[in-house]
């Protein structure tokens, strides 16, 4: 059941203008309201749901945005996200969903996954993707498009170098799609963190965070993976958790919620509030001032950083302290449209969220920064395929190459270590 009272919504109206699907469509059943509406009815109604119902509440992109604006705090995407869970495998879409957790939720289905997505990037991968794309250009093989030009072995199973546990020591969280196509980014957070003045250690036992378990019906599989998590960061010494993925921070900050009436409540908030997103910890610290970089760059604000997690200002401190000159973007905080598996299941929602994102890039910036995998992912592919000559990349990998070329990371990188499509 839905755990929280629904009747919180005063039906003011105030989230509609910032809610992605409403705008699209116009239909008061694709806006916080409207869906509030459909989920008390649910809770109420013991009728299986119309079909239609459930697609509008299954449209919802989760992005939080409506939630940031809400006066009576009314936690909408929460609560479609607790619907989701109970609808697990019932609609298409949803049933996609269950059978990719099943994938990214073992070690070795993220292996195959990464063995896939390097061998997509041959010569022979990629003349074969292009072939199917000409047959069926919405398949999810369009996502090939939105891959780094070199995905690197991932940090946490071959290029494991922490150092000595001390009182000031990062774990850094590595993730999954983190892990397995951008494991640069990781590598290039560590070394940030460790210009900072940190340890940091990386702990192989750590697992994914279980979001799409936890929002698809499989609630004790994201206990297990939070209990190990959280065991592995007790055993590290360290003393706070760094992640440079929008989706996981959100995740990770959320435990207690998911370990609620368990054992583990309280080692859940001890976890929780270790965690910090890595654009956080190096805004704070004092890393030098560079001077300016000959190319601007237009910032995407992951849904999960601004509004789930209120941050903002800190990439814009970040990029601006290692010389970026930076060109805000229409609408920077609106969703792109990639939201999960949400650009899988819900394409023609997604890509025209997609195209809104990408009109909004000022004209004459060739890089828009996206600190979460799955926007860099999405924001590429689309880049791509409009053949724009724009890329897009995680300001952690932006930062690197500023401090890197300005002779701050001489030595503290790994042989492998390289330039996402750099
Ligand atoms: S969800 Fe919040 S902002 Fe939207 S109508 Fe209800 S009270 Fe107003
Ligand atoms: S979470 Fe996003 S898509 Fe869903 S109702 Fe709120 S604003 Fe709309």
């Amino acid at each position: 059941m839905i755990t929280m009272t629904l009747d919180q919504c005063v039906h003011c109206g105030l989230c509609l203008s910032s809610c992605p699907t409403y705008q699209q469509t116009g239909v008061e059943m694709e806006s916080p309201r409207g869906r509030l509406v459909l989920l008390e009815l649910w809770t109420k109604d013991s009728e299986p749901h119309d079909a239609v119902e459930a697609q509008w509440l299954d449209d919802c992109l989760d992005c939080r945005a409506c939630e940031a604006v809400c006066p009576a705090h009314v936690p909408t995407g929460h609560l479609v996200e607790e619907w989701r869970g109970h609808q697990a495998g019932s609609t298409p879409s949803l049933r996609l969903m269950r059978l990719l957790t099943f994938f990214l939720g073992s070690s070795k289905g993220l292996a195959w996954f990464q063995r896939f997505a390097r061998w997509s990037q041959h010569p022979l991968g990629r003349f074969l993707v292009r072939r199917w794309l000409t047959w069926w250009p919405d398949s999810p093989a369009r996502l090939q498009r939105g891959l780094p030009a070199h995905i690197n072995r991932r940090l946490s199973r071959h290029r494991i170098a922490s150092d000595p546990p001390q009182s000031h020591t990062a774990f850094l969280f590595v993730g999954c799609v983190m892990d397995t196509v951008y494991a640069d980014t990781n590598q290039h957070t560590a070394d940030l963190l460790r210009m900072a003045g940190f340890r940091v250690t990386v702990d192989p036992r750590q697992r994914c965070c279980g979001a799409l378990h936890w929002h698809n019906g499989q609630p004790a599989q994201a206990q297990t993976w939070a209990q190990e998590n959280i065991e592995a960061f007790e055993a590290s010494g360290a003393s706070v958790i760094v992640v440079n993925a929008a989706g996981c921070l959100s995740t990770l900050r959320e435990y207690p919620e998911l370990l609620r009436g368990t054992p583990w409540e309280a080692r859940a908030r001890h976890f929780s509030a270790a965690v910090r997103d890595a654009l956080e910890v190096l805004s704070d610290e004092p890393l030098p001032h560079l001077s300016e970089q000959p190319t601007p760059v237009t910032i995407h604000d992951a849904c999960h950083h601004v509004h789930a997690q209120g941050i903002f200002k800190e990439s814009r401190i970040l990029l601006q302290r290692a010389g970026y000159r930076i060109q805000e973007m229409a609408n920077s905080t609106r969703c792109c449209g990639s939201a999960g598996i949400y650009n899988l299941t819900h394409p023609e929602m997604s890509q025209a969220l997609l195209r809104d994102k990408i009109e909004g890039i000022p004209h004459g910036v060739d890089i828009i920064s996206a600190a979460n995998p799955g926007c860099l992912l999405h924001i590429q592919q689309g880049l791509v395929t409009q053949g724009k000559h724009v890329l897009a990349e995680h300001p952690i990998d932006l930062v690197w190459r500023a401090y890197r070329t300005a002779g701050y990371l001489p030595s503290m990188t790994t042989k492998e270590g390289g330039t996402a499509r750099g």
